[in-house]
């Protein structure tokens, strides 16, 4: 059967969001989706105990009060800047969603998260696609080349190259850009510094954030968005009544609260990033710099990323490469625990090391 005739014009003509890979084998050293490789801080196990399994009879908060709360404590905000969403990409999907028109522009950064121009064509909207310059920096006219875009988004640090905005390109970008400036903060657990002190100050700047990464709950899908009070309470209006499920809530708010836990946990991971990118630079690697939980890795020619990529995968690690003419040269690594990393390390070398 034909189904494509079915469908509105702008789905039928796409591909889709392509995920990483996420196979169930034994022993794999999965090193694709950027997930943390520890265990959730033991509050979250705690709170799962302690959960009222009775409480399910009834719909969740919709708005999720105590994710909300404890939120907007981290970032300094009050509880109404806060949208609690079923991970970062429903926060994406809701800002598309309100902000750019069908037949609108929304302008995002290349090669940045391959999910933003896929949320623009389900919208039926255009992606402007805004280069990197030479080594992914970042191009100084933002402004002016997102052009008459409703919507910018930009990720900090950015993936997959992991390389990292100026505080003050984001703020000049929220001066100059006349529609929504979204700062996809996915990865700014790892990171030295983000852009929560400057909601304040730009009424047009939303910050996203998931518990995917560095509070290594992936599974439990929660991620929040952070903005005025007023682009929030608009927010509302756009998202599933029910969009943050009453256990996420619950064990998702037990985990905001440790950020003993977070502080420890990142520490680790930035540890295994620094050791890592410095041994594959001694292996004769190109290694961007990154503030993520993963490195972006060109291997050292005559190796290509593609045979590099899959000569790891027939030892059972797995990474994740893009293909196209910029991002194929190198593959994606995500840090795992630090004797996943070393065999990783010793598979490196040794296919660096081949004639
Ligand atoms: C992982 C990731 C997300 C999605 O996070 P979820 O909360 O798991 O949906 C969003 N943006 C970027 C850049 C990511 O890498």
């Amino acid at each position: 059967m034909d189904a494509d005739r079915f469908f509105r014009p702008a789905i039928a003509a796409i591909a889709g969001y392509t995920p990483g890979e996420q196979p169930q084998i034994p022993g794999l050293i999965k090193l694709n989706t950027n997930e943390s490789p520890y265990p959730p801080s033991p509050r979250v196990q705690e709170a799962l105990t302690g959960a009222d399994w009775e409480r399910l009879n009834r719909y969740p908060d919709p708005l999720a009060s105590s994710v909300r709360a404890a939120a907007a404590a981290l970032v300094g905000g009050r509880p109404e800047q806060i949208l609690a969403c079923n991970g970062s990409d429903d926060s994406l999907t809701i800002l598309v969603r309100s902000f750019v028109d069908d037949g609108g522009v929304m302008a995002c950064l290349d090669p940045s998260y391959s999910l933003y121009p896929v949320l623009a064509e389900l919208q039926g909207a255009e992606c402007r696609r805004i280069a990197l310059g030479k080594d992914f920096s970042f191009p100084p006219d933002l402004a002016a080349l997102a052009g008459n875009a409703s919507l910018l988004v930009l990720c900090r640090p950015n993936a997959p190259t992991g390389n990292v905005m100026p505080l003050e390109y984001v703020a000049r970008a929220c001066r100059a850009f006349a529609g929504i400036v979204v700062v996809d903060e996915a990865y700014a657990d790892f990171a030295a510094d983000n852009c929560a002190a400057l909601v304040p100050q730009y009424p047009n700047l939303v910050l996203t954030r998931t518990l995917s990464k560095g509070y290594a709950l992936a599974g439990l899908r929660l991620g929040y968005v952070y903005a005025d009070a007023g682009l929030i309470a608009g927010l509302v209006k756009v998202k599933d009544s029910y969009n943050v499920n009453t256990l996420t809530q619950v064990l998702g708010t037990a985990a905001l609260r440790d950020q003993d836990w977070l502080r420890q946990t990142v520490a680790k991971v930035r540890a295994t990033r620094e050791r890592v990118g410095n041994a594959l630079r001694a292996l004769g690697a190109t290694v961007a710099p990154s503030q993520a939980n993963f490195l972006f890795v060109r291997p050292p020619a005559p190796l290509a990323a593609a045979a590099y990529a899959q000569a790891l995968r027939e030892e059972r690690i797995l990474l994740r490469y893009f293909p196209g003419p910029r991002t194929g040269e190198h593959v994606r690594v995500t840090m795992g625990t630090e004797p996943e990393m070393d065999a990783f390390l010793a598979a490196s070398a040794r296919l660096f090391a081949k004639p």
